[in-house]
């Protein structure tokens, strides 16, 4: 039997009240339309098994994955029927799986209509493409009487611009009236997190946020109500003392002009810290900065101590991880901040 193992030196907190009022904020911002909930990717990185109790717990009953790979994890929660696969099905088999788990597939062509319809059809949603030329059936295919054939649960679009304030939202707004006018279903959802903040027009009856569940503020009209949920926190695994003249990490990028207090702390590239905050970075403890040192590793950065002295081997350290912030300092995108955390991290929920 292998022993248990020590403590971790990778952690992420996870707020679950943070999580479940966002997406109350995000229900009562979609008005007479309910807020489902978009889960692909792990729950953006966060974690289904955890993500998914707190959200159903909120009121959730829709939800969006774009793998059917991600179907197994996400009914061990959810009755398949509240389950919808963005990607639809490319091959038969995903056709068959869909029939036989009972989860709908999202069609998103006419060749994906013609393939559910061969197997037998059943309920499924239909994604339009008003725009964003991504997935979907084309607008001048909206009369084709291969869907007319459809059990259509959802009909959906997408929008591509929809935190800015762009003329493209309204352009595929008045496209997606034109498609649900023409095609039969039971319901209509058009809004991601930056459409909800669009208003009444943009909800439909379901509205489709991933991001702003989780924390992200794609739309100024979100920062102050939207929560954040993901907290990383790294171990310092070694203090060292540098003196005048010596350099630090990789390429030897940072060079001491003082003697200074260092800590390695453990977190890199391989854990979603990505290189682009090499130079830019820092990680916190209480209000202190401990600015980067040098280019951050698959496994490590190095910090200056300077500002927390007091700090030893086996502290932990916070990772700031404001989105908005974190995007605007390191220049990946929300998204990416939250979708690349790495599996090292000890996901943790904590309630209150
Ligand atoms: C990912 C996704 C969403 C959620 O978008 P956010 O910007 O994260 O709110 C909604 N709809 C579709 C089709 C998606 O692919």
């Amino acid at each position: 039997m292998m022993p248990e193992l020590p403590p971790p030196t990778l952690r992420l907190r996870l707020d679950a009240d943070a999580l479940a009022s966002n997406w109350r904020v995000l229900d009562a911002m979609s008005g007479t339309a309910a807020a489902g909930a978009a889960v692909k990717a792990d729950a953006y990185g966060l974690g289904v098994d955890q993500v998914l109790p707190a959200l159903r717990g909120a009121g959730a009953q829709d939800f969006f994955v774009a793998h059917w790979s991600e179907v197994p994890d996400v009914t061990a929660h959810v009755p398949p029927a509240q389950l919808s696969v963005l990607h639809g099905p490319v091959h038969r088999q995903d056709a068959d799986y869909a029939r036989q788990t009972g989860v709908r597939p999202v069609i998103n062509s006419l060749d994906q209509a013609g393939l559910w319809l061969a197997g037998g059809g059943g309920p499924c949603d239909l994604m339009i493409d008003t725009g964003i030329n991504r997935l979907g059936v084309a607008m001048h295919d909206i009369h084709d009487a291969v869907l007319a054939r459809l059990d259509v649960v959802t009909l959906m679009s997408h929008l591509a611009s929809a935190d800015e304030d762009s003329a493209f939202n309204e352009a595929q707004l008045g496209r997606f009236r034109t498609a649900a006018a023409a095609i039969p279903a039971r319901r209509r959802s058009f809004a991601n997190s930056a459409g909800i903040a669009l208003g009444a027009d943009y909800a439909f009856d379901l509205t489709r946020p991933g991001l702003a569940l989780y924390g992200g503020v794609p739309r100024a009209e979100m920062a102050g109500t939207i929560r954040q949920v993901a907290w990383p926190q790294a171990a310092i695994i070694q203090r060292r003392q540098l003196q005048a003249g010596d350099s630090v990490g990789y390429n030897a990028t940072f060079t001491a002009d003082r003697p200074m207090v260092a800590g390695v702390i453990s977190l890199g590239y391989a854990d979603g810290y990505l290189r682009c905050w090499s130079g830019k970075g820092a990680l916190k403890s209480g209000d202190a900065m401990l600015p980067l040192l040098g280019k951050v590793s698959m496994d490590m950065v190095v910090v200056d101590l300077g500002n927390a002295s007091h700090l030893r081997e086996g502290d932990w350290v916070d990772v700031p991880y404001d989105l908005h912030q974190a995007s605007v300092t390191s220049g990946l995108s929300q998204y990416e901040l939250l979708t690349g955390l790495g599996r090292r991290f000890r996901r943790k929920f904590q309630q209150g």
